[in-house]
């Protein structure tokens, strides 16, 4: 690569983050290294929002020859499942991430950061509560009013280690005490007024069984386990600035390793609902069809959609990494898609609401192997061979009767290209007795083999066809948004959801290449859109495809304006 190219790479990655890890390394900050992390809380699937996330961690570690830890924030034991482990795991690799040596757990370091706590608590820095979380509540005081102290704050130190200890080994029931920092409870900063650190929970953990009775807070466990892991830059989003202060005074009451936090905006995509919360909603109320249903910005239900690594990291890029929330329009997230499909992906034809069509002069039983390009952009892609014969399908919109002039496809009287294939024009419809269309009849020119004619003759309209007798059935799922309204910030998003978000076709017929077709490979299904076998539902003899988006490119078009 010559300087130039390097020079313009780097300048379209360019982002405050990595503008910050640049000073350090040159200053050998942290003796010059990089430890990132990424760390998801367990209790769901992984979104497009932390997509944000990974692609910055882990792409900065792999870019400064660090490394990123993927850490589960499993701190609380009744809402994390196994199966979201597995499922995080899975969604880093698929978008091209190595998980490393090891995978990290905050439950791995709960012995740790409970001798952080009666480390606090020795020196007078933290004590066991005995108001209620409504009273707790009540005290805090609110942004405009301070806090007031607590009666029990300044209980001995004695006294403090030996309830935590009891609070440890299961001697009270949940909610009979917690243990909270004793730092300043007037501070303008609603997060200093003496937080909560454990709150004693009864609870099996998917890791440590039973032998916890008390457990972390995330504002607790978080900082330190970053600590614990020389974690040299603490990436987060904006939410947690205000946190920050208390993040520092943890680690300096502790003198322990202190990490840098960052903070950068996250991700917010029109027409979708990002948080963990409304998304299980989704799912618990079947409005989709679990967190991989190919409408959901999960990371799994864009794999099964047929978004492709390439598509979404080419989409990150594009945004890059600010320090003001704002939203992205998910158009744009399609355009990624279509620019990486539109090179990438080859050219069939499929046909998916289907009009039969008689060649009344083409032989009887003939069947000619036609040449077909795979792909016009990709000069490597090479051909395939589509089968020919007398009795073909056409899609039932590119027919009409009495068509107007700018119709440029077929009517009565008028003759079109069939790609790759032959010219044909069009004599005699046939009707059932409601009057639906049910066949053309229609000749073909044989001096136009490919689709071309020798004497000058031209045709305005080309169509996909299949032919009869080869074709494949298939169902084909046609998704749009799953929410009718760009912005959801106010109002229920619920209210907003497109009761039209998936049409399903049922008897749609494809060219026979396709028998050969795998999930997560996309295909063009020409003036259609891209589509993909869906890797759950689709089975032999009963395929079934996912359109993965449609040609049409609202984003490229507003562009242009
Ligand atoms: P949600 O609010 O969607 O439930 P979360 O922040 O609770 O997400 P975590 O599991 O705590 O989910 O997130 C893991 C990491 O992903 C965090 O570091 C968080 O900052 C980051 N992350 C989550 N949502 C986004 C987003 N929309 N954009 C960028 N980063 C995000
Ligand atoms: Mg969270």
């Amino acid at each position: 690569m010559n300087n130039n190219n390097q020079e313009e790479q780097n300048l379209s990655k360019a982002n405050f983050v990595r503008n910050i890890i640049i000073d350090d390394v040159k200053n050998n900050k942290h003796n010059g290294k990089v430890v990132l992390r990424f760390p998801p809380e367990p209790n769901g699937y992984l979104h497009i929002g932390h997509a944000k996330s990974i692609c910055l961690n882990f792409g900065l570690a792999k870019e400064f020859h660090g490394s990123c830890n993927l850490r589960f924030d499993d701190t609380n034991p009744t809402k994390e499942e196994e199966e979201y482990i597995e499922s995080i795991k899975n969604d880093v690799q698929w978008l091209g991430f190595g998980l490393g040596e090891k995978i990290f757990y905050t439950s791995d370091y709960f012995e740790q950061l409970y001798s952080f706590a009666l480390q606090l608590v020795k020196a007078g820095k933290a004590y066991v509560e005995d108001l209620t979380a409504e009273e707790i509540r009540e005290y805090r005081g609110t942004l405009k009013e301070p806090g007031k102290e607590s009666p029990y704050r300044n209980r001995s130190i004695e006294e403090n280690i030996d309830l935590l200890e009891k609070m440890k080994n299961g001697d009270f029931e949940d909610g009979k005490h917690v243990l909270r920092a004793k730092i300043d409870m007037a501070s303008p900063n609603i997060n200093l007024r003496d937080p909560v650190l454990y709150r004693i929970q009864k609870a099996h953990h998917h890791r440590t069984g039973d032998r916890w009775s008390i457990y972390p807070m995330y504002d607790f466990a978080h900082g330190q386990s970053d600590s614990i892991e020389g974690i040299t830059h603490s990436v987060c989003t904006l939410e947690f600035e205000d946190h920050r202060p208390l993040y520092d005074w943890f680690i300096e009451q502790l003198g322990i390793h202190h990490p840098q936090q960052i903070e950068f905006a996250r991700l917010n995509l029109s027409y979708t609902v990002m948080s963990k919360r409304k998304l299980l909603q989704l799912v618990e109320e079947k409005y989709v069809e679990g967190w991989d249903d190919p409408r959901m910005p999960t990371i799994s239900g864009l794999r099964r959609r047929g978004f492709t690594p390439a598509s979404i990291k080419d989409f990150m890029e594009r945004i890059g990494v600010a320090k003001a929330d704002s939203s992205v329009d998910v158009a744009l997230l399609e355009h990624c898609l279509r620019e990486d499909l539109n090179k990438n992906a080859p050219r069939v034809m499929a046909v998916l609401r289907p009009l039969r069509v008689v060649i009344t002069n083409y032989p009887e039983n003939q069947v000619e192997e036609l040449e077909a390009e795979n792909n016009p952009e990709d000069e490597t892609a090479g051909t395939r061979t589509m089968p020919f014969s007398k009795v073909i399908y056409i899609e039932q919109d590119d027919f009409m009767e009495d068509a107007p002039k700018k119709f440029f496809r077929l009517s009565q009287g008028r003759e079109v290209r069939l790609k790759h294939a032959y010219y044909v024009t069009c004599n005699e419809v046939i009707k059932n007795e409601n009057g639906d269309i049910i066949e053309l009849q229609c000749s073909y020119d044989p001096a136009t083999k490919g689709g071309w004619s020798d004497d000058g003759r031209k045709v305005k309209g080309t169509l996909h066809w299949v032919s009869e007798q080869h074709a494949l059935k298939a169902t084909v799922r046609l998704y749009d948004r799953l929410f009718t309204k760009a912005n959801m910030n106010k109002g229920d998003f619920k209210e907003f959801i497109n009761p039209d978000s998936v049409e399903v076709l049922e008897n749609c017929l494809l060219e026979p290449s396709l028998s050969t077709a795998k999930a997560e490979i996309n295909y063009q299904f020409l003036r259609q859109g891209y589509f993909c076998v869906d890797s759950k539902d689709s089975k032999e003899g009963a395929l079934i495809f996912n359109r993965s988006v449609s040609l049409k490119d609202s984003w490229a078009n507003q562009a242009k304006k």
